[in-house]
């Protein structure tokens, strides 16, 4: 199966999941959305109310939030992947239990991950950043690219963060306007540096 075909055959599983009980409130399962040679990948949390409603990620006041802020990177929405942690919304948006982060990445996210081969990772939140980060603190790593498994994973504070709390808006700002020399430097990563690490390694050059 080439990359599109997998990540057809995921989203086909996606939308008729029963592995965990969040299926059980959803409205639609949103199994995320950009083309399948997405050079950058954006994880969030989990769909929110609006995302439930139209099976799509990113679609509510956060979504268009982070079109902006795809704007100031230079980037149009359509060409990159955007998905979640948890493809179901946690009833009343409360946080993803521990066991649904782990049954709904081990299931999906690793393997889109696998599809897509991105060169960048943008991880937006907390969970997000976990999955990669499991002791970080957002405050102190984000905007401070790591290179893992190969590929470097950008931490960010979620749009959302930012919509609620105003003096992180220029943060988020000045995150995502650095998102294009990040991109440009993937590129130059050697077949060295892509070897998967032990650790998240530091890329001296940034
Ligand atoms: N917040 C998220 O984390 N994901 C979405 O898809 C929407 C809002």
């Amino acid at each position: 199966m080439n990359p599109e075909e997998v990540l057809e055959a995921i989203r086909q599983e996606v939308i008729a999941c029963t592995a965990c009980r969040l299926h059980q409130a959803r409205t639609n399962a949103v199994p995320g959305e950009g083309p399948a040679e997405a050079e950058v990948m954006f994880i969030g949390e989990g769909p929110g109310f609006h995302e439930d409603r139209q099976g799509r990620p990113f679609v509510g006041a956060a979504g268009q939030f982070l079109e902006e802020l795809l704007g100031h990177a230079g980037l149009r929405r359509e060409q990159v992947y955007i998905t979640n942690v948890v493809k179901c919304r946690p009833p009343g948006n409360r946080d993803p239990g521990e066991d649904e982060v782990a049954t709904c990445t081990d299931l999906y996210l690793w393997r889109q991950i696998e599809a897509i081969n991105p060169r960048v990772i943008v991880t937006l939140g907390r969970f997000s950043m976990g999955l990669f980060f499991p002791k970080a603190r957002i405050s102190q790593i984000h905007g401070q690219p790591k290179v893992v498994n190969g590929r470097l994973v950008v931490p960010m504070y979620h749009p959302a963060a930012a919509l609620h709390q105003p003096a992180l808006r220029r943060v988020v700002e000045e995150d995502f306007a650095r998102l294009p020399g990040w991109i440009e430097q993937a590129r130059t990563l050697t077949p060295d540096q892509a070897e998967p690490p032990d650790e998240p390694q530091q890329l001296s050059l940034f």
